[in-house]
């Protein structure tokens, strides 16, 4: 049973004279049962006020009608001593700017805009704002299971808060758990709401009672609910993709702010997802890239996307081949498959050992002078080959001067005509093909053009396979 003690008197009587709402009182007195809470406002200032007369009248525990434990977080300090102040106290309270004499500074309070909350656990806790949450959570239409109500409080209660928090203590002289007014944690405009718990934090109690009125003054007007929002948890899907095109990035390729492709893969699979999740936004990863030339056949490319905010979050197994269709019946640049709802967590598995992982390609290459099958055949016999690569002079813009050591484990060569030849290769992920077939000026060793004692260039090339069992396969 959540109660009200006898040395919680003084600080309701406190509290209520200088215009503070029963919800707030609650607080104060660190009642932890959330039952006791929702009894509407009316009925607490009622039971607040009997509990006042009646403890006047005996020296027992009055306990408040609720079904709870005491909350046994934080109590006043209870000794004979502090008990003399109580008596102060009440030769006390008159002195205070906003209190009347006795019961009717109390009676004064109901009705008024709480001088702590502005009103926040007075009109936003009753039926009639509940409602209007209600409906507009109704309006926006999401798909959800479960929820989470949050609400960014105005700067100005962490002062009201520390405001009356020193006017008790200065009143009652006694040490109250300052567990209690912890400011709340809040995330919107959060530089100015730091500020202010910063400030409180640092600022002397004597130099904050002459700034601000302890207890603070009651407010004239009701703290106003600026804006209702509703936010959906994030939703992860994946699935893998063939990329047929040589002439589409993997994103959105931009430079200096101008568009040098129309379209990327990233583009083609998000805006059939972003439709249909009805999200706001998306995060696009993959298990590696390929560059814009370089086609991704096989079973395709692991791929996740983040849609933030979605409205629309279930999908049945049907649904979600549907969706895979329509962006497969959408462009002949891609292909998706294995396309799934899957757990934040799960997307780890794409980055997993992705180093470790392993590559097969298939390249067309050209040489200068003309080959024989002859020529070529002793490559197939070669098995992991190590290579040094220096970063390739095509990405060192954005990637670090370094020496990377990556393994070739198996080729095989496939002659087409004297001065053409097709090479399948199984490879450590990572490894730079088109450097290991041209040589980059010498910055990668061995290469194919230092092997055949001949220069040699890349034509084409295509992802085979990329080896990351993950997303699961799905029957068709
Ligand atoms: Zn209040």
């Amino acid at each position: 049973m959540s109660s009200l003690t006898e040395k919680d008197r003084p600080i309701v009587q406190l509290l209520l004279s200088t215009g503070t709402c029963p919800r707030c009182v609650l607080r104060f007195c660190c009642v932890g049962s959330q039952l006791l809470y929702r009894h509407p406002h009316q009925d607490l200032m009622k039971d607040l006020q009997e509990f006042l007369k009646n403890s006047q009248e005996k020296e027992d525990t009055v306990c408040l009608d609720a079904a709870d434990p005491p909350c046994k977080r934080i109590r006043l300090e209870h000794s004979r001593e502090e008990g003399a102040d109580d008596l102060n106290l009440n030769g006390a309270v008159p002195q205070l700017p906003s209190a009347g004499r006795g019961n009717t500074a109390m009676e004064s309070s109901a009705g008024k805009v709480c001088n702590v909350c502005l009103g926040i656990l007075q009109e936003f806790c009753e039926a009639d704002f509940v409602k209007k949450v209600c409906q507009k959570v109704n309006t926006a239409d999401y798909q959800f299971t479960s929820f989470v109500f949050s609400v960014s409080l105005p700067p100005q209660l962490s002062v009201r808060e520390r405001a009356a928090w020193l006017g008790v203590k200065q009143q009652i002289r006694a040490t109250a758990c300052p567990d209690c007014f912890k400011p709340a944690k809040n995330k919107q405009s959060v530089f100015t709401r730091m500020a202010v718990i910063k400030a409180l934090e640092r600022i002397k109690e004597e130099d904050f009672l002459k700034h601000f009125p302890c207890p603070p003054s009651s407010p004239k007007n009701l703290c106003d609910a600026l804006e209702i929002q509703c936010n959906n948890g994030a939703v992860f899907v994946a699935g893998r993709y063939n990329k047929y095109s040589r002439n589409l990035p993997q994103t959105p390729w931009i430079i200096d702010g101008e568009r040098k492709l129309e379209s990327s893969v990233e583009e083609l699979i998000s805006e059939h997802l972003m439709a249909e999740f009805k999200a706001d936004s998306f995060n696009f990863s993959s298990s590696g890239r390929e560059d814009v030339d370089v086609r991704t056949l096989g079973n395709g490319r692991p791929f996740a996307m983040e849609l933030v905010n979605p409205h629309r979050i279930h999908f049945t197994a049907e649904e979600m081949k549907r969706l895979q269709q329509a962006i497969n019946d959408s462009s002949d640049k891609i292909q998706v498959r294995d396309l799934q709802l899957v757990t934040r967590e799960a997307i780890g598995r794409m980055k997993e050992g992705e180093e470790e992982k392993t590559k097969t390609y298939s390249a067309l290459i050209w040489t200068d002078k003309a080959i024989q099958r002859e020529d070529i055949a002793f490559l197939d016999d070669i098995k992991e080959l190590k290579l040094d690569q220096k970063t390739p002079l095509r990405v060192l813009h954005r990637r670090p001067l370094a020496v990377r050591c990556r393994l070739i484990h198996t080729m095989k060569s496939e002659y087409i005509d004297e001065h053409h030849f097709r090479l399948h290769l199984k490879t450590q992920a990572g490894t730079y093909i088109k450097e290991f077939v041209h040589g980059d000026f010498g910055r990668t060793k061995p290469n194919i053009g230092s092997l055949l004692n001949r220069t040699a260039d890349i034509l084409e090339l295509d992802v085979e396979s990329v080896d990351v069992d993950w997303p699961p396969t799905l029957a068709d």
